[in-house]
């Protein structure tokens, strides 16, 4: 048994680290972080990029090719392990939007934050967003294909932002050097 487990470790045990500390630093530092002068009023704009991009993603059909490949063909690419593209800052992030974390695994085998109806988190890794497949760009137009990483480009800018500002000031506060919630990992 000790040795399945050293082979097989929780493959969840790292994203749980990551989201509880990602809800430690909400409850020391969300308050501070939602009133500081230049980092609330980047969290409307990215909300509505998020929505932008959803739209333009629609629009152009890379949702429908995902939902097909990932229901109908039983394939889709939210693997488990991937929740780790998720550093705690990107967490935190979700946190200060509203996002509740899911206690568990919902889908074996699959990310931890997949649902019946997709991703369940709102603030999600640059990899998950600006990752189109070969069957995307067969099946749709490359000006579609433009258009929506044009579009992308305003949300990913400000997740960049957004993980820079938070975490400068949880080391101006803090007086650490804060490079692991940078991190993604997969260990
Ligand atoms: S990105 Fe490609 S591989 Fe991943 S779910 Fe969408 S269609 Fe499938
Ligand atoms: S989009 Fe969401 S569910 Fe898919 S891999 Fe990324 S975090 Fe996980």
């Amino acid at each position: 048994m000790r040795y399945l487990r050293q082979l097989r470790p929780d493959p969840s045990k790292l994203i749980e680290e990551k989201m509880a500390l990602a809800e430690e630093l909400y409850t020391l530092w969300g308050e501070s972080l939602l009133q500081d002068p230049e980092l609330p009023a980047l969290l409307e704009p990215y909300r509505k990029a998020v929505a932008a991009s959803n739209q333009a993603m629609e629009e152009a059909g890379t949702f429908r090719e995902c939902y097909l490949c990932s229901v109908k063909d039983g394939q889709g690419c939210c693997k488990i392990g991937l929740e780790n593209e998720c550093t705690v800052l990107i967490l935190l992030l979700n946190r200060l939007l509203g996002v509740e974390f899911p206690q568990e695994r919902e889908v074996p085998g699959r990310c931890f934050f997949v649902g019946p109806r997709g991703c369940k988190i709102l603030a999600r890794p640059m990899l998950c967003r600006d990752y189109f497949c070969r069957r995307h760009h067969q099946k749709i137009p490359e000006s579609q294909m433009i258009r929506v990483t044009q579009v992308l480009n305003e949300e990913l800018v400000l997740l960049y932002w957004l993980c820079r500002l938070m975490r400068a000031r949880l080391e101006f506060w803090t007086g650490d050097f804060m490079q692991e919630l940078d991190l993604t990992g997969y260990l």
